[in-house]
């Protein structure tokens, strides 16, 4: 027997109750981002490979061994996007944005990396992302590391955790990052293979290691917040006041780096103790070289990305929702009618549901299963007089109305 086709490892499908959550989340993001006049983007998920390895890095997890990446029927190299702020650049590039004034931008969409699946961890994922280009100081990242809060408050995250850092700048990181590294050497001995790994490539990244031996040695190491040039220093104040003007929480975490090698300055993280080593929910940070790096003008930009998939663990399933209306046609003459009645109870906005004729049995065992608060019982009787039946579900009773007095208590 031919075996069951089942989905990729990490990849999985959104059934009705969950899309319930997703799009609770997202109609959440819609409603907040509008208020702070961020408007929607739709961009590709096939991407031209070059873009990511220009921009992410070589070096990182995701490029070196994350990437879905294909060589297609033209020779062309593609890969299905791990992020979207690559995209994002490439096509505020490519629209020719850049003398256009600030654009505030945001997507909801999949995402692709070949990671070890876990609980929070998956392979194709969904992120809501925003990105603002053209926002040059501390106070855009104020706004939208409230616009985040706002966010997750709006769906009822109101006791996550928000972690600040700073990463510096070209000028102030080279000289930090020399420290680091002699730091790490004098531990090397201590360190896992993919530390090891990570400090010749972007030792940076040390620092993340969930480790627990890793994290041991890495105690006394040099925090880059403390070796901040005058310009990141000053922002880094400026960003701390404002979030302190508008009594949002944060703790600084000088742990705190990005996988991705774009970010200067700003860096954030929303977590949680809930989800174990797939805590982090929101993940952003300002990007300041990465227009400029992709063939730009030098433009500040910042942003953030969020796993809706992660946030939807945090929030109770919603009651699943069931029809307002079970038509119940009983006989062949009356059916031509009853679907008359069931697409003008549509056009009002209720939700009927069509038993689609036979039995009176079997079209209320069809009306219980779906959990439907009325039945519309239309008969032959009934038609003549142009009315119909409505029973109350839940106490049995019944009236004798016409179609258009039916009015349903929300
Ligand atoms: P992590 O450290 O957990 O691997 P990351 O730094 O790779 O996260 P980002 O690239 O910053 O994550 O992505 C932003 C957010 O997208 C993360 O905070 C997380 O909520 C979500 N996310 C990232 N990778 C995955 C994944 N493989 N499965 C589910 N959600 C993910
Ligand atoms: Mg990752």
């Amino acid at each position: 027997m031919a075996e069951k086709l089942r989905s990729i490892r990490g990849i999985h499908d959104g059934l009705p109750q969950q899309v319930e959550i997703w799009r609770k989340i997202e109609s959440a993001a819609r409603r907040v981002f509008a208020r702070y006049a961020v408007a929607e983007v739709r961009l590709p998920i096939l991407e031209p490979t070059e873009l990511f390895v220009r921009s992410i890095g070589e070096a990182t997890d995701i490029v070196s061994k994350e990437m879905y990446s294909f060589v297609d029927q033209g020779d062309a190299h593609i890969c299905l996007r791990p992020e979207g702020t690559a995209g994002a650049v490439r096509a505020y590039l490519q629209a020719g944005l850049t003398r256009a004034g600030t654009q505030r931008w945001y997507y909801c969409g999949p995402m692709f990396r070949r990671e070890r699946p876990q609980k929070g961890r998956l392979r194709q994922f969904q992120q809501i992302g925003v990105e603002w280009f053209g926002a040059a100081g501390p106070v855009e990242d104020v706004e939208v590391l409230a616009m985040a809060h706002d966010f997750l408050v709006e769906i009822g995250l109101s006791e996550l955790r928000l972690e600040l850092n700073s990463l510096g700048c070209p000028a102030c990181r080279p000289a930090y990052r020399d420290r680091l590294v002699d730091y790490l050497q004098q531990r090397a001995d201590h360190l896992c293979a993919t530390c090891h790994e990570r400090m010749d490539k972007n030792p940076m990244r040390v620092l993340d290691c969930k480790e627990e031996q890793c994290q041991q040695q890495l105690q006394d190491a040099p925090e880059m917040v403390a070796h901040l040039c005058q310009g990141c220093a000053g922002h880094f104040a400026a960003v701390r006041c404002g979030l302190d003007a508008l009594a949002i929480r944060y703790q600084v975490n000088p742990r705190i780096v990005r996988g991705l090698d774009y970010y200067n300055r700003t860096a954030f993280e929303i977590v949680t103790d809930q989800l174990g080593a797939q805590g982090t929910v929101l993940a952003g940070g300002r990007y300041d070289g990465l227009v400029q790096e992709l063939g730009g003008p030098a433009t500040p930009a910042i942003g953030f990305a969020a796993g809706l998939e992660r946030l939807a663990m945090l929030l109770d399933a919603p009651s699943p929702t069931s029809p307002d209306i079970a038509v119940v046609a009983l006989g062949d003459v009356v059916m031509d009618w009853s679907l008359q009645q069931a697409a003008a109870l549509r056009s009002r906005g209720i939700s009927v549901i069509h038993c689609g004729g036979g039995s009176a049995k079997r079209q209320f065992k069809i009306a219980d299963r779906e959990l439907v608060r009325y039945t519309l019982i239309i008969g032959e009787d009934e038609m003549a007089q142009g009315k119909v039946t409505l029973r109350n579900m839940s106490t049995g009773e019944q009236q004798l109305l016409s179609p258009d007095e039916i009015v349903l208590p929300a």
